[in-house]
C-alpha cells in the first residue's frame, strides 16, 4: 500500500472530493480518508445553487447530477407565521437554476469521480492524529483494530466543522443554550410546489424544503437548544426532531399545508451544533476546505457550494507552485485565504443576520411583515447570499 502522496485530504464531503478531483487532475499524487462507509445520508437541505452546475461538470458529475437531481427551483418562498409569500430565484450563469440532490447519492458520485481521476481512498478510515514536519506531515489512520500511516506535503482538513475528534483541526466542544441544533428527514408524497422552494422561519429557527431525486422532500431545519428544550416540554417523550417537527407544524400553515399527507421516508437525522463563523483558510501548515474553513448559517442553503467552491479555489492556488515546499505552502495559504474571503466572507455575514431574525421570539411574524409587504426581498436576498456570484478559476 502506497503511504507517500503530495496531499492528503481528511473527509470525503464535497470539499474534500472537490479539493482532491481538482489536484488529481494536475498530476498530483492525492489521498483522500473517509471515517464512514457510502452511501451515507446527511443532515442537509441537500439543494446546490445553480452556480454550481457548471462546477460539477469541470469534477466530472454534471451529468450525473442533472440526471438524478429533483427539478429546478425557480421561486423561493417565505413560510412563516401567515400566508406564504413567493418571489422568483434570481437566475445563475448559463440562465440555470439551482436543483437539490440527496447527500448519499452526490457524495458518492463525487468520491465515484475522485477514484476515476487517481486518488486513492481510504475509507472506512478515520484520521486520528497529524504530526506537522517541515517538508512533510504524517496523517495517523485507523479503521478498527488496524493503524498506519500517510504522509504528504500537503495536508487538507476537509472533515467537517460539527463532529469533536482527535485532530488539532477539530473544533473544542461546545454546548450553550444559543447553539443551534440540525435535523433532517425526506418525506414522500407532499402537496409542495415542484419548483418551490421555502425558507421556514418559527420561533427559535429556521429551515428549508426542497424536492430532491427519486421524488424525496427534503426537509430540514435548526433549532436553537434553548428553544428546543421547551418544544420537548410541549411534546414529551418524542426524539427532539419530532418535537421540533411538531413545533414547525404548528407555527407554520405553509408547512403543514406542503406537507400535507406525506410520509416519513426514513428515519430523522440530528447532528450539531452547528458551527457558523470564519475560521483560518490555512493555520499552522494546513488547508481547510468547506466547513472547516468557514460555515454560513444554512439558512442560506449555501454549505454544499462553498464546500465545492473552497476545494476548487484552494487546488488553484497550490497549482501556481510546482514545488510545495514550506514557502510555497505559505504563499498558497495566504492567497487562498484572501479568495477565500472575497467569495463567501458577505453570505456568511448575511446569513448570521438572517439566522438571528428568523430565530428570534417574533421574528417569524417580522419576516411574515415586512417580507409580505416587498417579496422581492426574497430574491435580493437569494441574489446576495451568492446563488449568481461567480465561481472563480472556471475559466
Ligand atoms: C439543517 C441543515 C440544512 C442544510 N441545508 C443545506 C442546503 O440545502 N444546501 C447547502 O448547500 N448546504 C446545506 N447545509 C450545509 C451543508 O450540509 C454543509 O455546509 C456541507 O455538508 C459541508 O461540506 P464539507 O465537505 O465541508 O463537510 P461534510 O459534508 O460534513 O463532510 C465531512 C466528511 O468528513 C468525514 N470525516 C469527519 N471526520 C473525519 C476523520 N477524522 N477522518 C476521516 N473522515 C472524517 C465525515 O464522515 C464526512 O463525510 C445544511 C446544513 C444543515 C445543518
Amino acid at each position: 500500500m502506497n503511504t507517500q502522496f503530495d496531499a492528503i485530504i481528511i473527509g470525503a464531503g464535497p470539499a474534500g472530493t472537490a479539493t482532491a478531483i481538482a489536484l488529481a487532475r494536475q498530476g498530483r499524487s492525492v489521498a483522500i480518508i473517509e471515517r464512514s462507509e457510502f452511501p451515507r445520508r446527511k443532515v442537509c437541505g441537500e439543494f446546490t445553487s445553480a452556480t454550481n452546475v457548471d462546477l460539477l461538470d469541470r469534477l466530472g458529475v454534471g451529468a450525473q447530477f442533472r440526471n438524478q437531481a429533483g427539478p429546478e427551483v425557480r421561486r423561493v418562498a417565505l413560510f412563516a407565521s401567515g400566508h406564504p409569500v413567493e418571489a422568483p430565484m434570481p437566475k445563475g450563469q448559463g440562465a440555470t437554476f439551482g436543483r437539490a440532490l440527496g447527500r448519499d447519492i452526490l457524495d458518492e458520485l463525487l468520491l465515484d469521480a475522485a477514484i476515476a481521476a487517481g486518488v486513492s481512498v481510504f475509507q472506512p478510515w478515520r484520521a486520528t492524529g497529524l504530526v506537522r514536519g517541515k517538508e512533510r506531515s504524517v496523517v495517523a489512520i485507523e479503521s478498527g483494530a488496524a493503524k498506519g500511516q500517510l504522509d504528504a506535503p500537503v495536508i487538507v482538513a476537509a472533515h467537517g466543522s460539527w463532529e469533536p475528534g482527535k485532530l488539532s483541526t477539530n473544533l473544542a466542544k461546545i454546548n450553550r443554550p444559543h447553539d443551534f441544533l440540525g435535523f433532517k428527514a425526506h418525506f414522500l408524497g407532499g402537496r409542495l410546489a415542484s419548483d418551490l422552494m421555502p425558507l421556514i422561519a418559527f420561533p427559535g429557527g429556521y429551515g428549508g424544503m426542497v424536492w430532491a431525486d427519486h421524488d424525496r422532500l427534503s426537509l430540514s431545519f435548526c433549532m436553537r437548544r434553548d428553544a428546543l428544550a421547551l418544544a420537548r416540554q410541549a411534546s414529551p417523550n418524542i426524539s427532539a426532531a419530532e418535537a421540533t417537527y411538531n413545533h414547525i407544524l404548528r407555527s407554520c400553515p405553509g408547512v403543514a399545508e406542503a406537507l400535507h399527507g406525506a410520509e416519513l421516508a426514513g428515519p430523522w437525522l440530528a447532528a450539531g451544533p452547528i458551527r457558523p463563523g470564519i475560521r483560518a483558510a490555512y493555520d499552522n501548515d494546513v488547508f481547510r476546505v468547506g466547513n472547516i474553513a468557514g460555515e454560513s448559517h444554512p439558512i442560506i442553503a449555501e454549505g454544499i457550494a462553498m464546500a465545492l467552491q473552497s476545494g476548487w479555489i484552494l487546488a488553484a492556488q497550490l497549482e501556481r507552485h510546482e514545488h510545495w515546499g514550506i514557502s510555497a505552502r505559505t504563499a498558497a495559504g495566504k492567497s487562498y485565504g484572501a479568495a477565500w474571503r472575497n467569495q463567501f466572507e458577505m453570505r456568511i455575514q448575511l446569513a448570521a443576520i438572517l439566522s438571528s431574525v428568523a430565530a428570534s421570539s417574533s421574528g417569524a411574524k417580522l419576516m411574515q411583515a415586512v417580507i409580505g409587504r416587498f417579496p422581492a426581498s426574497l430574491s435580493f436576498g437569494a441574489a446576495l447570499s451568492g446563488k449568481t456570484k461567480r465561481v472563480p478559476a472556471l475559466g
